[in-house]
């Protein structure tokens, strides 16, 4: 951000940049563990306040409604040529405003209302938009959601397959925003061809991933569709984009632009087509190497402490920690435990968890934040090491205020991109 704009803010909305001020401090001084967060480029942060927000193109390059595109086509253009090199696919559209629009744009735009959708129960790691009930699109289409395996906690592919065979759905799911393992590509796209139907991932989580070369690439074994938030583990805008084989991009293309939005953000677009030229740097794979490393350095910390993890461990960049299992608290009162000590966590409904959401069992770690401001194994274990001493001492506020000081000391040692 622009010192001078800062200072016009600061003198004509106090209100407005105070509040800039203490989330800069919150950002600065603690550290985002939520496994869905990241901290953008200040290339990115340079877009977004740019002067892009100034201009409606509706419509796509070379097809505008306006006059005055010769800029916007060409990021446009841009985010699009990178989004297909980056993931080896066929063609994209950068223009979805965030992650629940570019689910709604692919449902609204191959299928007819009431249409069976088989994706991942909400309660076992898959995302609201996959159809749980209080979502719009649970009243639209015809979900049947999946679960995953109760002695393991993985998706059990057997058991997909004989609801695949009962239910006839038209597109077959896969994706999540709370299960730390990879994905068998293989066998959703078997299971989708034995009915006849397309093939989708919402890679929202682990896109970055993807892009990196750790994760395993959806088109490399057949997917049709693949769905990502930029804002994630790619690191950057919020935005979401829907890329797909050559055979569905008109009908994506209509279904984001006129079906389901007007103007695109072309602020954030150019955003996108910064953060996928960031992910096309050799330096990108290191990043998503270890984010990867670090989640597992996690994962083995807390296993040695025994404390329970969802499916044993992780092949991402989150855990599953079950606190109420390991420490006899429940999510929210751990969420709010280590939010003491500046370290911000999620509370998350495990698989079949007797509680209720606003309480449930457990918490959700990632690590693609922290990885963004340099952290590696060691530091990986010195926050595991502080989060249980935090956890086993509930009460403990003394214990609580060194570790926080603790925790400021390291942040200090690893500035926030774009935060001076
Ligand atoms: C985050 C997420 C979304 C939704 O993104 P928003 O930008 O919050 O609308 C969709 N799908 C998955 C799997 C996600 O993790």
């Amino acid at each position: 951000m622009q010192q001078s704009h800062l200072d016009l803010l600061k003198a004509n909305d106090p209100e407005i940049h105070a509040a800039l001020e203490g989330e800069s401090r919150r950002q600065r001084l603690g550290i985002e563990l939520i496994p869905s967060e990241n901290y953008t480029y200040p290339e990115v942060l340079c877009t977004l306040g740019s002067i892009f927000t100034n201009k409606y193109a509706e419509g796509y390059p070379g097809r505008r409604y306006y006059g005055g595109q010769t800029y916007t086509d060409r990021i446009e253009d841009l985010a699009r040529e990178r989004a297909k090199a980056v993931f080896r696919c066929e063609h994209a559209n950068v223009q979805p405003l965030s992650g629940s629009p570019m689910n709604q744009a692919v449902y609204l735009g191959l299928l007819e209302p009431g249409d069976t959708i088989l994706a991942m129960d909400l309660s076992h790691g898959g995302h609201l938009t996959h159809g749980a009930p209080v979502s719009h699109m649970g009243k639209l289409f015809n979900f049947v959601r999946y679960t995953t395996d109760p002695t393991d906690g993985s998706i059990d592919y057997d058991e997909v397959m004989r609801l695949a065979k009962e239910t006839q759905p038209k597109l077959v799911l896969c994706g999540y925003t709370s299960y730390p393992r990879d994905i068998d590509y293989d066998a959703f796209k078997a299971i989708a061809d034995a009915v006849g139907a397309i093939t989708m991932v919402d890679a929202s989580h682990f896109a970055g991933l993807v892009a990196g070369g750790v994760l395993e690439n959806p088109f490399d074994h057949g997917f049709d569709i693949m769905t990502t938030t930029a804002h994630k583990s790619l690191r950057g805008p919020r935005a979401g984009l829907v890329l797909c084989k050559e055979q569905f991009a008109k009908a994506i293309d209509k279904s984001v632009f006129p079906g389901l939005q007007g103007g695109p953000h072309m602020n954030t677009v150019a955003g996108i087509a910064v953060t996928l030229g960031k992910a096309m740097e050799p330096e990108f794979k290191d990043y998503a190497k270890q984010v990867l490393v670090n989640a597992r350095t996690m994962a083995d910390a807390f296993l040695a402490e025994g404390v329970s993890l969802v499916t044993g461990g992780t092949d991402n960049h989150m855990l599953v920690v079950n606190t109420e299992e390991s420490f006899g608290l429940d999510g929210k009162v751990a969420e709010e435990l280590l939010d003491t000590i500046s370290l911000t966590v999620n509370k998350q409904i495990i698989p079949d968890d007797p509680n209720p959401p606003l309480k449930p069992s457990g918490i959700r770690i990632g690590t693609p934040a922290a990885t963004t401001r340099g952290m590696t194994e060691d530091h990986m274990k010195h926050l595991v090491h502080w989060m249980i001493q935090t956890l086993k001492a509930p009460s403990n506020t003394a214990l609580h205020a060194s570790i926080k000081s603790e925790v400021e000391t390291l942040c200090r040692d690893f500035p926030v991109p774009g935060i001076s």
